[in-house]
């Protein structure tokens, strides 16, 4: 299995090097050369196993040979043995068939846990094997960060910094970061926004002086090896409810598009999904593209579900990519028109974009009155992300069809919100109970690539 730029100029990789790489050389992003196919009779045979084995089915044939079956196994047990529940990812039941998709039980409690523990886990056992060390640069709008930080701390062939737009993240999110104590990772609070910060990592990217100075890798949602670690609970959550036989949905709130590319590549492997919703906050780029609208750029407006505040969804481009037919100089070229503000898609690609997605969006408003409205319907208390999947989910659901809304954050990760919306002040579970009394460490630093990249270089272990 290769995997090849989205910009089609860069080198064709195996997994292992796609995952240590982060961002293509050109710019682009990397995608399987082609999509591996499970059969109804493999996808049937998912009933009834562990989290860790569907894992391990499912992501097999995009491994590839970087690593053994042995290893591999062994490498997914450990990724998710610190899950606050024996099911990884269970389903709960909010209406007649409307489910959530609960993936707030890993140790910063939201589904970046998902991903980021079985990175943390390849990145150490692929560069143990080389005998290599890297950096890991990454922009957060909050949970991403404490996610790498979780998952990379203590080990020994990694520095980590995550730079997160300063006074724009929860203070449980800000304390996930700033309170871990081992040396190798460090929370930047950067004066700017989430995009600024997200535009930063990228011109590190295409410093390549810096890059390959310093080794620098990326674990943000551009890395190819989270988005397919996230296919896992589509599969999962999918076949307890009756697939291969029965067709599911899916609505997944949505910021840098990587969640839900994982639903497209789930499909696209053979997973009998009938649609996949994009929820959208305020910050709707996405629903006003997939309406027709074309991609243009805004400002971002700071929400209540800050993990979704963007302008420019990185992995839109992956879309892009499958929506024009692969066509790599056409996604190179609508690039080149985004740093400029915008662009149309053609009428070909909007065509295709609309068989795979269909969208809405959740005001601020809308997204409180409906963490209101469910916790009075079925006792389940949303995070405002959640709460988002869960309004537009309403206006997408099908009689015939299972609609599954994806709960990417604990409500306790957004507490204000939360008890804003419906007065219950939601708890943080008892592992996490002493996070405010646990002492900080953040640098605050200027929005400027050289300032960043130098305390970079003076804060890796040589
Ligand atoms: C990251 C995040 C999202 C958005 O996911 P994308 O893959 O960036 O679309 C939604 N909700 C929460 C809680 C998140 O942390």
């Amino acid at each position: 299995m290769k995997y090849i730029s989205t910009r089609g100029q860069a080198p064709e990789l195996s997994f292992e090097d796609a995952m240590l790489t982060g961002l293509a050389r050109d710019g682009g992003l990397y995608v399987p050369s082609e999509i591996p196919q499970m059969s109804q009779e493999e996808i049937a045979a998912l009933a009834g196993l562990s989290y860790e084995e569907t894992a391990f089915r499912v992501m097999r044939p995009f491994v590839g040979d970087s690593f053994s079956d042995d290893e591999f196994r062994a490498i997914i047990e450990r990724a998710y043995a610190g899950f606050g529940h024996a099911a990884r990812a269970p389903l709960k039941q909010l209406a007649p068939n409307h489910f959530l998709l609960e993936l707030f039980h890993g140790p910063t409690l939201a589904f970046k846990d998902f991903a980021m523990q079985l990175i943390g886990q390849l990145f150490q056992a692929a560069l143990e094997r080389r005998g290599d060390r890297v950096t890991i640069a990454g922009a957060t709008s909050g949970d991403t960060g404490s996610a790498a930080m979780e998952a990379f701390r203590g080990l020994d062939n990694v520095d980590v910094f995550i730079l997160y737009p300063h006074g724009r993240v929860s203070e449980v999110q800000r304390r996930q970061m700033s309170t871990p104590q081992d040396k190798n990772v460090h929370a930047l609070a950067v004066d700017g926004d989430f995009d600024d910060c997200q535009a930063r990592v990228k011109d590190m990217f295409n410093d390549f002086d810096f890059r390959d100075g310093v080794k620098l890798a990326g674990v943000n949602s551009i890395n190819i090896a989270r988005v397919l670690a996230q296919v896992v609970y589509y599969f999962s959550a999918a076949v307890s409810l009756g697939a291969p036989g029965r067709k599911v949905s899916f609505t997944v709130p949505t910021g840098n598009f990587g969640d839900i590319f994982a639903g497209f590549i789930a499909k696209q492997m053979g997973l009998p999904i009938e649609q996949l919703v994009v929820a959208t906050n305020q910050n709707d780029i996405l629903h006003r593209c997939l309406s027709g609208e074309g991609y243009y750029k805004g400002e971002t407006a700071p929400s209540i579900s800050p993990s979704m505040d963007i302008q420019v969804s990185s992995n839109f481009e992956r879309a892009l990519f499958y929506a024009y037919d692969q066509d790599a100089a056409a996604v190179a070229q609508l690039m080149v028109e985004l740093a400029n503000g915008g662009f149309d898609v053609s009428q070909g690609a909007m065509q295709a974009l609309s068989e795979t997605y269909v969208s809405g969006r959740a005001s601020e408003e809308e997204t409180l009155a409906t963490i209101k409205s469910e916790v009075a319907a079925s006792g389940e208390l949303l995070c405002p992300h959640g709460a988002v999947g869960v309004k537009v989910a309403n206006e997408h659901r099908q009689a015939e069809v299972p609609m599954i809304t994806l709960a990417t954050a604990h409500p306790a990760k957004f507490p204000a919100a939360v008890e804003d919306a419906c007065g219950i002040h939601p708890p943080l579970p008892p592992r996490m109970a002493d996070l405010y009394e646990r002492s900080e460490r953040v640098t605050r630093i200027a929005n400027d690539l050289a300032t960043l990249e130098d305390h970079i270089r003076k804060n890796i272990a040589h």
